[in-house]
């Protein structure tokens, strides 16, 4: 699936959800919804978060730049005393180095616990707790996404391989599959100029 179909799901959702939101329709919520879209597919070297990060969209430099960010940071935690969010975080830059694209950690619901975990812990740090929230409805419907796609996602990952995936399902790379992801997008913005004025209310 498409960055910008994820991008413009989390979107939707926060459109819609926005009323029962501690922040309502928030504008660091709103870019906080984006990286939770955006973020499980680090896992893949030419995601659109990937062409931000790393210098070449290869597999190779996916992990060699992954492997050594999780090395500093381990080392940067050492010689800071260590603390518990830095070591969670090394491991998951590990994680992401050495996992293939939907076939670890990014995409599975431990995945979704430990980012939403540091990223509680950002949120906390600046005195905004409930940025979390925002967070986890992107990354949450990232997942359920790629459930509605053939691939599946190995969701029990690191206990189980077994790929999750919905009873009826579409293949992204097909003639359906893209007309289907453009629908979608169309629709989200239907609903987003509906429900637009609403929010600011
Ligand atoms: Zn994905």
């Amino acid at each position: 699936m498409k960055g910008k179909t994820h991008a413009g799901i989390g979107i939707i959702t926060l459109i819609c959800l926005a009323d029962r939101m501690p922040g309502k329709f928030d504008y660091l919520g709103l870019v906080l919804v984006l990286v939770g879209s955006l973020l499980p597919d680090i896992d893949h070297p030419k995601s659109v978060i990937n062409r931000y990060i790393l210098p070449f969209d290869n597999k190779l430099t996916k992990v060699f730049v992954y492997f050594c960010a999780g090395v500093i940071i381990l080392w940067y935690d050492y010689l800071n005393g260590g603390t518990y969010i830095l070591k969670a975080l090394a491991v998951t830059v590990m994680l992401i180095a050495i996992s293939t694209h939907r076939n670890g950690l990014t995409h599975s619901a431990a995945g979704m616990i430990m980012f939403s975990f540091i990223a509680g812990y950002i949120g906390n740090s600046y005195g905004i707790p409930y940025l979390v929230y925002y967070f986890m409805i992107g990354y949450g419907m990232h997942l359920l996404c790629d459930m509605t796609t053939n691939q599946g996602i190995p969701l029990l990952y690191p206990f189980s391989k077994t790929k999750a995936k919905f009873p009826i399902t579409f293949k992204t790379n097909s003639k359906l599959g893209a007309a289907l992801e453009n629908l979608i997008i169309v629709i989200g913005l239907a609903l987003a100029v509906i429900k637009f004025p609403a929010i600011f209310n």
